[in-house]
């Protein structure tokens, strides 16, 4: 067991209604047994259960991600009451770095919340799904009216107030890559978290390839952009091509406390069915490390990252797909031992990554660059003539090509 973010429930209601929600439109409706709001008198509890876990499983960063539902539809003290009382784990851990982040529709942002997440450095993620277009197609209140102008007004307070804008963004290929990725860029978005959208093989809508060959027309626009965002996923992605030791952080580094204190696994296997996540653990009765005691605990901590299909074992680039999120790879007929269902879209652009990167960088095997980051070589790359493309690395590129 080895997790390093606990995503903390802290609203379990939204004032949005998005189609794709995993949280209550995807077959799962458990939240409607939860309080709306994490009481109080469970900080201490929560606490203490981190203590114990951090005692046993100590980590470099450890960080409390504040979710829900919509997180903003809780009272703005709950964030300092949280923060202030969690103030004892850095006494108690002083070699461990605590970070607060907090994830939101971004609907209710105002001054005053951007005054609350200034005050306690809580650092903001916002959803935005590109568009207008692409995103109100989706992300919609319960009277079925479109959020983004809402969401807009949000961002641009953060980053007047901030200083930056950090995006959430659902992959929408009914829009075109470009038209997304300018509009993001316009909004001078430091940070865009593209996520691919969570569906499972029973419910997968799209054609292979087609998220993959969207992806690869926006790698291509972000790697020639000098001022490109922080892109996490493809950051990630480059990573791990290039060999990086740094390679992101797996979906199972992350448990959930929901707003009655019950354990979880993470929120985005809600979307396998009804009351899939549940435990029956509360941290008013057990440590988090019970949770590996059960079998969705093992799946999730333990086989998610061990037990891949034989297909992923097979697989040239498991090293760097790694058998995709475990959402990704569910079906009915025979739960989690299958390839995720972006496969085709992965090797596409796990393969386009790597010849881009022999492109950008031929000398990549030389020692100096092969100990950089994902971060370094892309400052490295900012410095090539990408005119200058070498006909004689031609070999080298049809050898890392795996399709
Ligand atoms: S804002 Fe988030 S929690 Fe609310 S409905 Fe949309 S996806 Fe679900
Ligand atoms: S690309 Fe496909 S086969 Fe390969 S590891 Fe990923 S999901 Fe598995």
């Amino acid at each position: 067991m080895n997790f390093n973010r606990l995503v903390l429930k802290v609203a379990s209601r939204c004032n949005l209604n998005c189609s794709y929600c995993f949280m209550y439109n995807l077959g799962d409706s458990s939240f409607r047994n939860q309080p709306k709001f994490m009481k109080e008198h469970m900080i201490p509890e929560i606490i203490t259960r981190v203590a114990n876990y951090l005692a046993e499983y100590p980590q470099e960063i450890f960080t409390f991600t504040f979710h829900g539902g919509e997180p903003l539809l809780i009272d703005k003290s709950f964030f300092g009451k949280f923060i202030t009382q969690a103030e004892v784990l850095k006494e108690q851990f002083p070699d461990i770095t605590f970070e607060y982040n907090i994830q939101t529709n971004g609907v209710l942002i105002d001054v005053e919340w951007a005054e609350v997440l200034r005050k306690w450095k809580i650092f903001p993620g916002v959803s935005l799904d590109g568009t207008k277009k692409a995103h109100d197609m989706y992300r919609k209140d319960h009277k079925e009216n479109g959020s983004y102008d809402d969401v807009i007004k949000g961002l641009k307070l953060l980053k007047y107030r901030l200083g930056f804008v950090s995006v959430i963004s659902v992959m929408n290929i009914d829009e075109t890559a470009k038209t997304t990725y300018d509009h993001l860029t316009s909004l001078s978005s430091d940070y865009v978290n593209f996520l691919l959208p969570d569906y499972t093989h029973d419910s997968f809508p799209y054609e292979p390839k087609a998220m993959g060959n969207w992806l690869i027309e926006l790698y291509d626009l972000w790697i020639a952009d000098a001022n490109r965002p922080i892109i996490p996923f493809f950051n990630g992605l480059t990573n791990a091509v290039l060999g990086s030791a740094k390679k992101g952080r797996h979906e199972a580094h992350a448990l959930v406390i929901e707003t009655n204190g019950d354990i979880e696994a993470i929120d985005s296997l809600k979307g396998c069915g009804e009351s899939f996540t549940k435990t029956n653990m509360n941290v008013n009765t057990h440590d988090f490390k019970d949770i590996i005691k059960l079998p969705l605990g093992k799946l999730y901590f333990e086989d998610s990252t061990e037990k891949l299909c034989a297909q992923c074992v097979e697989c040239p680039v498991v090293a760097i797909c790694k058998g995709g999120r475990l959402v990704h790879r569910y079906k009915k007929e025979n739960g989690f031992n299958n390839p995720s269902i972006y496969c085709e879209d992965m090797i596409l652009i796990i393969s386009h990554i790597q010849n881009k990167m022999m492109e950008l960088v031929p000398s990549m095997y030389d020692d100096s660059i092969s100990k950089m980051d994902a971060t370094e070589i892309i400052e490295y790359i900012n410095t090539l003539d990408l005119g200058a493309m070498k006909e004689t690395y031609k070999e080298d590129l049809e050898f890392f090509s795996v399709v």
